[in-house]
């Protein structure tokens, strides 16, 4: 038995989690499980995280948690629920396995299988924002060397143990040499360890052009979290059609979380035609996260026997592609009626028989340090860059009697004097 954590979550939510939770137990997933709220209702109660005091003490214990989607109320400082348990429970990768389903399911983009390995808690999502002078702000992005090293070492071991053979990294490298460039050089840095993957850095744009020109390419992608952010929700949507196909996993050192990539569609909620396939394939991959490799497999074959058959839920359901429209319930009950059955050309999708690492010694590296000045930024109307550097001279010696030099003045990174 594993010890599972469940939020069944709003609008579709509850939905896809009982028939997910209904597959899993007819391919015999031994699972312990434990209910917590989390979304609306707890937003509700005037607390701002929508996830209750309670919830935050079961999941300290619990680190496996499988989430239903969930509501933000628009305004009134509420934050998403994913966003703060990724953040409080130190999820750094979000991982997204992008497949197309090429012929059973329409796509321009039949050969991707691409793996999105975003990082999570970095870069700009801090939210931490300036105001530097009254006419221009500034946010700030962060890159640091523990938080690069986890990400893309993990990148590596999952690609090595779900037998991927190539790891590409996206940047701007060239832009942002110092936070971009970062990221690159640790990701060259890490691949050495890995001599038997392939790996390249591509720049973001050209990456992502030759992502979608030439899908066969790529195998497993390990990006910053914006530009992941943006890429694993345009790729998931055009390989599949649906954001209801695709299931993640949300990696931390001591938890891990596994949701669908959609959100609670509060416009079809209730209605029984949400696909549960995203939460489904989310299931698989909790399974093999918690070893249960067998009852993944079966659930897995048994999910691409069903979309094989043309058995599809209203979002990808097409006139001489699909055989039966289906509910979501029936597409659930379809699912276990093939439980024990193979795809008959759909691949059945290789799934680890090893667990992926998730926790990495860290051993900060040995640099010497010199100071080698500060920036000021100033809110400066009254004249040139010239009148303002002459004024500089007049400052007062630093504590060690060293003078001042004016090295440089730039505005918005172009040197004006
Ligand atoms: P959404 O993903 O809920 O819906 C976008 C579109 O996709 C809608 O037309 C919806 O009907 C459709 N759709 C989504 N899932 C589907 C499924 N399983 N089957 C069929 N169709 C599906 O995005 P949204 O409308 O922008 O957001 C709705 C709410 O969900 C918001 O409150 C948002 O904050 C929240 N949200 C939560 C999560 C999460 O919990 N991880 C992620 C994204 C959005």
């Amino acid at each position: 038995m594993s010890a599972i954590t469940i939020a069944r979550g709003d609008g579709i939510g509850p939905e896809i989690m009982q028939v997910t939770l209904d597959v899993l137990a007819a391919a015999g997933a031994q699972l312990d499980i434990s209910e917590v709220e989390m979304g609306e209702a707890v937003y509700q109660q005037g607390e701002p995280t929508g996830i209750s005091e309670a919830a935050w003490e079961l999941l300290a214990n619990s680190p496996v948690l499988l989430k239903g989607p969930t509501s933000t109320p628009q305004g009134g400082g509420f934050t998403s629920v994913s966003l703060q348990l990724r953040k409080q429970l130190g999820l750094y990768a979000s991982v997204r396995p992008c497949v197309s389903y090429f012929p059973y399911v329409h796509t321009r983009y039949a050969a991707m299988d691409v793996v999105i390995i975003r990082e999570n808690e970095e870069d700009i999502y801090g939210g931490v924002e300036y105001r530097q002078t009254t006419d221009v702000v500034q946010s700030i992005k962060w890159v640091s060397r523990p938080a690069c090293e986890k990400i893309i070492r993990y990148a590596f071991e999952y690609a090595r143990r779900h037998g991927r053979r190539k790891v590409s990294a996206f940047t701007k490298d060239r832009i942002m040499e110092f936070t971009d460039g970062f990221f690159r050089e640790i990701f060259l840095e890490i691949a050495q360890d890995y001599p038997e993957l392939v790996y390249e850095h591509q720049s973001l744009d050209i990456g992502t052009a030759r992502l979608t020109s030439h899908p066969d390419k790529f195998d497993v992608i390990v990006i910053p979290n914006l530009y992941g952010d943006i890429l694993s929700d345009l790729v998931a949507q055009i390989t599949t059609g649906s954001v209801g196909l695709t299931g993640s996993a949300n990696v931390g050192d001591g938890c891990v979380m596994f949701e669908a990539i959609h959100g609670s569609a509060p416009n079809i909620a209730g209605e029984d035609i949400a696909n549960p396939s995203g939460l489904i394939l989310a299931g698989v991959m909790m399974l093999v996260h918690l070893q249960q490799i067998e009852v993944a497999e079966k659930l897995k074959n048994a999910w691409l026997t069903t979309l094989e058959e043309g058995l599809h839920t209203a979002d990808i359901f097409r006139e001489g592609l699909s055989f039966q429209k289906l509910g979501t319930r029936e597409f659930g009950q379809a699912v276990i009626e093939r439980l024990g059955r193979k795809p008959r050309h759909l691949s059945p999708v290789y799934l680890s028989k090893q667990p992926t690492p998730t926790a990495f010694a860290y051993r900060r590296p040995d640099i010497e340090r010199e100071l080698m000045g500060v920036d000021v930024f100033l809110d400066w109307t009254q004249g040139s860059p010239e009148m303002l550097a002459k004024r500089l001279p007049t400052l007062e010696p630093t504590e060690t009697g060293e003078a001042w030099t004016l090295e440089m003045i730039s505005n918005l990174g172009v040197v004006v004097w």
